[in-house]
């Protein structure tokens, strides 16, 4: 028989690597906790009409990438491919903005998506997720753009860049869509086929095509800009004041689009100049029509996705810090065999007094825990009698204590 290896797509992250994914995590939440963002633990899998509507059926998400599934009850469930349409689900669910009420949130977990995998692009990939529900206004976008940079900074993340595009609303993009349509049908010729499909299903998406040919199309549509409504337009303007305010700098990016009705105004994507293709670290934006094309009632958002898998590939390639490697604080080494038993006894009552410790529990020698004592600070002796004596491996001063003198001096 052959031995079963994980699915394509899916990595493990062993011992040696998941003490940065916890550096990272533990440092998001702090972040998010001084920013007053509050934790949401949400389904890994949802109903599949949630994301056919809260995606986007024209979205790549959903046309190509989802794991969709028939449960035994005959239900069509999808692993999660992102978060914001769950998040909003529990919100409206819960009545979590009730009365013009607003909630901050956030939360962080993986995210399934039927993608080629590549370095920075995996089918269960890792996302820090936030999100605004409840609020109209720009201050909203700022705080999120505010606390997305601050998370990285946090990290020691260098060579960042913030890209902004506006991509109007429901009143003032039929209009853009409409110029859009008439300046590539001009250049249909030249487009690739996907984007020939877009054309009618979704002409917005046209913009973010990546092939080289499209680009160059793409360059000289008409700005977005230039179509916005009056609100669309001081929505805009207000963000990035506040964003200067902040200072920010930052690079607007025309061709930066969600393409769906429900993304409004902001969108925004934060930009690592050393992942190569896989460059984004974040994208984010504002969707105050999701609610509703969930089935909710009006309820207006604002936040980003940060790829985890991704930062971590950024941090390492730039040396950044991940904290300490966790090892217990002391080793209980029995002298002889005779005193094994005690060596578990003494670790059990430094664990219980909060001391990170271990004994051996594989029967090696004396010698062999001397030698896997070697990654902590302090060696405790112990023999049959149960007499103790702690050894400071920094200074190499060894005396013989009681447990509650080694407890003290190990709390310190
Ligand atoms: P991309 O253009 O790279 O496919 P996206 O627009 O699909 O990104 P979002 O849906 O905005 O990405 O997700 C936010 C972030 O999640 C991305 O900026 C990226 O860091 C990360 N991400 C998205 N897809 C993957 C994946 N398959 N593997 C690893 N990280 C991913
Ligand atoms: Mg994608």
């Amino acid at each position: 028989m052959s031995t079963i290896i994980a699915p394509r797509g899916t990595r493990d992250i062993l011992p040696c690597e998941s003490y940065k994914w916890s550096y990272v995590i533990n440092t998001a939440a702090e972040t998010m906790n001084d920013f007053g963002f509050n934790e949401i633990f949400i389904p890994l899998f949802e109903h599949t009409e949630l994301f056919a509507r809260g995606v986007g059926e024209t979205s790549d998400i959903v046309e190509k990438e989802m794991y969709t599934f028939t449960d035994r009850g005959g239900r069509s469930i999808t692993l999660r491919p992102e978060a914001t349409a769950g998040v909003m689900r529990s919100a409206l669910e819960n009545n979590l903005c009730a009365q013009g009420n607003f909630a901050k949130l956030w939360s962080y977990g993986p995210m399934f998506r039927y993608e080629r995998p590549q370095k920075g692009r995996y089918r269960q990939f890792y996302q820090i997720d936030a999100e605004c529900l409840g609020i109209q206004g720009a201050e909203a976008d700022i705080e999120i753009i505010d606390l997305s940079i601050e998370l990285f900074k946090r990290l020691g993340l260098k060579n960042l860049e913030i890209v902004l595009n506006s991509v109007g609303c429901e009143k003032c993009r039929p209009v853009y869509r409409e110029k859009l349509v008439n300046y590539f049908k001009q250049h249909e010729s030249e487009l690739c086929e996907t984007c020939l499909n877009r054309l009618d299903r979704n002409p917005l998406r046209i913009l973010d095509c990546k092939k080289e040919q499209c680009g160059k199309i793409s360059d000289n549509a008409p700005d977005i800009y230039d179509s916005l409504c009056d609100e669309c337009k001081d929505h805009f303007k207000n963000l990035r004041d506040g964003l200067e305010r902040l200072g920010f700098t930052y690079k607007i990016n025309k061709r930066l689009v969600r393409g769906l009705d429900y993304y409004t105004k902001t969108a925004f994507e934060i930009l690592s100049g050393d992942l190569g293709a896989q460059n984004a670290v974040c994208g984010g934006g504002r969707y105050d029509n999701l609610a509703e094309a969930a089935g909710g009632s009006h309820l207006p958002g604002v936040g980003f996705a940060c790829g985890l898998d991704r930062v971590i590939i950024v941090m390492e390639e730039q040396g950044c810090n991940f904290g300490e490697i966790p090892a217990p604080k002391i080793y209980v080494v029995a002298r002889d065999d005779e005193a094994r038993a005690n060596s578990q006894i003494i670790t059990h009552k430094l664990r219980a007094n909060k001391i990170a410790a271990v004994n051996d529990i594989s029967g090696r020698s004396f010698k062999a825990q001397m030698k896997a004592a070697n990654n902590c600070k302090y060696i405790c002796f112990v023999n049959a009698a149960g007499e103790l004596e702690l050894k400071n491996i920094s200074d190499g001063v060894q005396k013989n204590l009681s447990l509650d003198e080694i407890i003290e001096c190990l709390k310190k």
